[in-house]
């Protein structure tokens, strides 16, 4: 980042251990998916989705989505698919992989979307969860890398306006003093 230094909340190598063990951890829940479909929801979540499959110890495809949902640090509150899956999910093991769960309404969006192709099972892998959000909410992540407060975070994947993506460490973003 080329402004102060922001506060580091998760550095790479803890996210790379904790990536490790979600691997591991949905590798053995999933073992009897003869194959796992993997739809990661772009962009922000794609790379903790490209760690997160290389750990993985099942076969698996990897499909995308795009969601159109926020401008900046504000949710706009409306969805629509800028890019939508292409593939057949009917009676397939279904693995969405989110950047963060923060109000949850894009991950309520996908799910309701998903559930109309049938799978046979879908489960949700997110790298972050905001603590504030709804234990109902809450129960429908199946997998979390960390949790996070009222931070707006960057990094690893997480943009404020695109920029940021590349870092490696997640850090606070100060919204405030942009
Ligand atoms: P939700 O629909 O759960 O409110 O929001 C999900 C989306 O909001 C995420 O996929 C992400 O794009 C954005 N978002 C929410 N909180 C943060 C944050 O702390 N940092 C970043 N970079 N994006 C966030
Ligand atoms: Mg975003």
């Amino acid at each position: 980042m080329t402004q102060t230094a922001q506060p580091v909340l998760f550095d790479a190598d803890s996210i790379a251990r904790q990536v490790a063990k979600l691997g591991v951890q949905i590798s053995k829940d999933c073992k009897e998916s003869s194959l796992l479909t993997v739809v990661v929801v772009l962009k922000g979540a794609f790379i903790f989705a490209a760690d997160l499959i290389r750990c993985l110890k099942i076969p698996h495809t990897v499909e995308f989505v795009k969601v159109r949902s926020y401008s900046g640090a504000k949710s706009t509150g409306v969805h629509s698919l800028d890019l939508d899956l292409n593939c057949e999910l009917s009676g397939r093991d279904v693995l969405l992989v989110e950047d963060i769960v923060d109000t949850g309404q894009t991950l309520g969006f996908l799910h309701k979307h998903i559930m109309k192709a049938q799978p046979r099972s879908l489960k949700v892998a997110a790298f972050l969860v905001r603590k504030e959000s709804p234990a109902t909410l809450r129960q429908q992540v199946n997998y979390q890398a960390f949790e996070i407060a009222d931070e707006f975070a960057v990094g690893y994947g997480l943009d404020f306006d695109q920029l940021y993506r590349g870092n490696r460490d997640l850090v606070a973003y100060d919204v405030a003093s942009r």
